[in-house]
């Protein structure tokens, strides 16, 4: 028996794990569940799967979940805060942690789980993106086992040579990183300005959270992506390609140097590489259906075009730039697209904010995790600032 966590249990990638793990009652046991907000949800998977810990933001939600459990799942312990994240990471009793918050949040209970030497289903991509040096060096000191949910990132796993070493090829040339391009692929660009939140989170393959259907819609996401792989996988930016593929049938690839390529397939449905990782190395069902190769007839490819998609160069900057260049891409992301999807900013402000945040930002070396949350924290500020201004312009 498997004993599991599941960080953001309440989300878009909680939910897809919950329905695998429900399928396979003798090898999974959940052993914590957490959320943020949604206490009710909560309760009702608390009563489903029966966890020993449960963990809110702060102290009244506790409350208030603790209440809702007594009568149906009375042995469940809530906890709160990161302090109570942290520690159901990283609990003697657990085998894997599913990290599943979205953003920054997620960085230090996702590096307790590394630090505790636990396998690390990482679909949390802002915390590598923060902070890869420290949290690669917390894996490998703990010997911890990092399998990536990322659906890109698990097929790029997929398609590696048995035993890839991140120091050694093995014959890689590069990495063939996929994208949808999002539901703003072929709007005119006069009228990306325009675009509103609902429009930005209807993403044409994929059901997701709202922050990362904001991220693909203005390709910042393939961007995180992109430095993800670098840590994951051993690899600088000039490695990888992004290849715009809009049926997403194809979830990325890796090409050999004797000309090769790998290609993962499958339906988007990111149950596959939750199954994956949660069972590897063996395979399990996950409920995806067959991908059907007659129905789908054509695969195609495009290049990025980066006049419409300026976060996606951003991203290349930063992960060129290193240091904390990502950080603060990412903080000033984050709060950017908040900032959208509250109907403060307009879609093509994001990139501007982003820009101008990175443009005048102090990019020292990520020595600790202090001085990333540091780094974070300015960026954040200098963002809000910005936006600020901005609206006061309007
Ligand atoms: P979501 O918004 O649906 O869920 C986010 C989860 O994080 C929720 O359970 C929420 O309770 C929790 N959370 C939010 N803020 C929190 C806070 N301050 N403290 C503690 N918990 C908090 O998001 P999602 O789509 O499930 O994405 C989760 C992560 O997985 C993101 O990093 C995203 O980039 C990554 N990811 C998602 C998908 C997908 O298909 N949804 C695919 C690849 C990667
Ligand atoms: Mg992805």
């Amino acid at each position: 028996m498997q004993y599991l966590t599941v960080l953001g249990a309440t989300g878009s990638i909680g939910d897809s794990t919950l329905d695998v793990v429900s399928r396979h009652p003798e090898r999974f046991s959940v052993f914590a569940l957490t959320a943020h907000t949604q206490i009710a949800k909560l309760a009702s998977l608390c009563e489903t799967f029966k966890p020993r810990y449960a963990v809110v933001a702060d102290k009244p939600s506790s409350l208030v979940l603790a209440e809702q459990l007594q009568t149906v799942s009375p042995d469940t312990e809530v906890l709160f805060g990161e302090e109570g994240l942290c520690q159901v990471a990283s609990h003697p009793e657990v085998d894997m942690v599913m990290a599943a918050i979205v953003g920054a949040v997620g960085l230090r209970p996702t590096i307790a789980a590394a630090e505790a030497g636990k396998k690390v289903l990482l679909a949390n991509k802002e915390a590598l993106v923060m902070a890869g040096d420290l949290f690669m060096d917390a894996v490998h000191q703990a010997g911890a086992t990092l399998l990536p949910i990322d659906s890109e990132h698990n097929a790029i796993f997929q398609c590696l040579p048995e035993g890839y070493q991140t120091h050694t090829r093995m014959g890689v040339k590069k990495v063939l990183l996929t994208a949808s391009g999002g539901p703003f692929r072929q709007t005119p660009l006069a009228e990306l300005s325009a675009m509103t939140p609902e429009q930005a989170c209807a993403h044409p393959n994929w059901q997701m959270g709202r922050k990362i259907s904001v991220d693909s819609a203005t390709m910042m996401n393939k961007g995180l992506e992109l430095i993800e792989a670098c840590w994951l996988f051993g690899l600088t930016p000039d490695d990888i390609e992004v290849v715009i593929h809009p049926q997403s049938v194809i979830h990325s690839m890796v090409e050999y140097i004797d000309g090769s390529i790998l290609a993962q397939l499958g339906n988007p449905d990111m149950r596959t590489p939750i199954a994956h990782a949660l069972a590897w190395p063996e395979r399990i069902f996950s409920g995806v259906a067959s991908l059907d190769m007659i129905q789908t007839a054509r695969l195609d490819f495009e290049a990025p075009d980066l006049e419409r998609f300026p976060c996606l160069r951003l991203a290349m900057d930063a992960a060129r730039i290193g240091a904390s260049g990502p950080a603060v891409l990412n903080a000033a992301n984050e709060v950017a697209v908040e900032a959208f999807l509250a109907g403060e900013l307009e879609f093509t402000g994001i990139a501007q904010v982003v820009e101008e945040v990175l443009q005048h930002a102090e990019l020292p070396e990520p020595a600790s995790l202090d001085v990333v949350q540091a780094c974070d924290l300015a960026a954040r500020q200098a963002a809000r600032d910005i936006i600020r201004e901005r609206s006061g312009k309007h």
